[in-house]
């Protein structure tokens, strides 16, 4: 099989994929031949460029709003892709956000609207799709941690606390579900050039970085593709896989 049609006749869906990463990784699982459900939650236009990329280089896909901190929300869009496509073989839970503040000055909206996206949607958005997928006795979940949440960072304590949750998660659901053949891994960028970060004084992370570089986003996307798509992928599940330019090594 060709390297360009691998997830061919397959559905993917990729949270928080209107902008970032999560476009990037929505380009390349299409690119691979999966139809792609672009979720977003305030950016229609962004999510609609998105489609319209991946169509106008023959893909397809189609967008859907949903707040993956809504556990309603999460369910009606993950019915709403059975329903019009009939299986959904990748999940890639890749929506997040940072409310970044010294702990003693933490507000607990900041420590819980991180929480309630970064960890609790990676739970929701897993627990819905799983049923389909452990029935279907395959599929594929890639959850977007960080390296944050390997290593702690000043200011960050709600986010590594989610993103390290992520990492317990993943590899929970991995030892739950490998029997049935659906894999889960996760994918920890280090600092990648979005939105997210283009307010950080970068001149510290460079140094902190051997690559001494800032990551790109279809950097991390070609390792979600792996983990998605290669076959030889098929033999990983509970592992993270660092792409951060040497940041953190273990
Ligand atoms: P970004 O550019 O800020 O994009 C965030 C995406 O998440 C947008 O598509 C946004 O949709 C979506 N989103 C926000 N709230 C949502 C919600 N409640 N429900 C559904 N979607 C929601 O972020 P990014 O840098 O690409 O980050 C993507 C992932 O990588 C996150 O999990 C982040 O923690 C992780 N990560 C990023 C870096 C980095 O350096 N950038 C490093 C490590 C890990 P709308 O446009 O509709 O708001």
């Amino acid at each position: 099989m060709s390297p360009a049609n691998r997830l061919s006749g397959q559905v993917a869906l990729v949270t928080g994929a209107s902008r970032g990463i999560g476009r990037s990784i929505a380009l390349e699982l299409a690119a691979d031949g999966a139809t792609v459900v672009v979720n977003y939650a305030s950016s229609p236009d962004a999510a609609e460029a998105v489609v319209a990329e991946i169509e106008a280089s023959g893909g397809k896909a189609w967008r859907y709003q949903a707040n993956v901190a809504d556990e309603g929300e999460v369910d009606a869009m993950v019915k709403a892709v059975l329903e019009r496509e009939g299986q959904l073989d990748v999940l890639v839970n890749n929506a997040g956000i940072t409310r970044d503040g010294l702990l003693m000055r933490m507000k607990t909206t900041d420590w819980q609207s991180v929480l309630d996206l970064n960890l609790t949607g990676v739970f929701l958005c897993t627990r819905t799709v799983s049923r389909s997928m452990l029935k279907a006795r395959s599929g594929r979940i890639i959850n977007i941690t960080s390296v944050v949440g390997l290593m702690g960072n000043p200011g960050q304590a709600n986010y590594s606390a989610a993103k390290a949750g992520v990492i317990g998660f993943t590899r929970s659901c991995a030892a739950e579900f490998a029997s049935r053949g659906v894999t889960v891994n996760a994918v920890a960028p280090g600092f990648i050039a979005t939105d997210m970060t283009k307010d950080l004084n970068v001149e510290p992370i460079l140094a902190a970085i051997p690559l001494g570089r800032m990551g790109q986003p279809d950097e991390v996307a070609g390792a979600v593709r792996f983990l998605a798509a290669d076959p030889a992928a098929a033999y990983m599940t509970g592992q993270v896989l660092q792409v951060d330019g040497g940041m953190v090594m273990r």
